[in-house]
């Protein structure tokens, strides 16, 4: 097995890392790092706990990136009239609004990372927050921040893209306000991924 040791910038302790991951978590400090384009910078982290009884040998925690977004629309042509999803998924009307896009920061198949951002951004996940992984694996991260601002857009189309020919045209002005990671606790089995909060 190959360990890689990075220096914690915050509290200059070593970090072991056994895997390769664009996030270099410190246990001891607790703070996570990332080598963006200004360099090395501290981002900002939640870790969801898991809900109780969740088997945590079949537990890993997958981190997404969570946008919040000043979402508005200019003007659109919609058959039947209206955006469903993306209504949903809409903080203050159907013009426009707040817009909590989940972006996954690790590299999953595309299909799952589909299925997973509609879903979280439709349906926001409630959870409460730890303040450690209690041991739980951690997917490693290979999206940084930039990335997944880009990956916005792409997320934002694809809620109405679920029905093909609903959506016909959409104009509209889309900012990330905040930028924020979220590990979120899974369960895998062969039936995909299951979220445990
Ligand atoms: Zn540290």
């Amino acid at each position: 097995m190959k360990v890689t040791q990075v220096k914690c910038p915050q509290c200059d302790l070593p970090i072991y890392m056994r895997q390769k991951d664009d996030f270099f978590y410190c246990s001891s400090c607790g703070t996570i790092h990332v080598r963006g384009i200004h360099g090395v910078e501290r981002i900002p982290y939640e870790i969801a706990n898991f809900r109780p009884g969740t088997p945590l040998d079949d537990c890993h925690y997958i981190p997404f990136w969570r946008l919040q977004c000043d979402f508005q629309i200019k003007s659109r042509s919609v058959e039947g009239g209206y955006l469903h999803k993306l209504s949903n998924a809409l903080k203050g009307g159907d013009d426009g609004g707040q817009l909590r896009i989940f972006v996954p920061a690790s590299d999953l198949d595309i299909a799952v990372f589909r299925y997973w951002s509609v879903n979280l951004t439709v349906n926001n996940p409630r959870y409460s927050v730890r303040d450690d992984f209690a041991d739980v694996q951690r997917m490693p991260a290979t999206t940084g921040r930039e990335e997944a601002i880009e990956l916005a857009d792409f997320i934002a189309v694809t809620l109405e893209a679920e029905k093909p020919g609903t959506l016909q045209y959409l104009d509209y002005d889309l900012e990330v306000q905040e930028a924020k990671v979220i590990y979120l606790p899974f369960i895998s089995s062969p039936s995909g991924l299951h979220l445990a909060v």
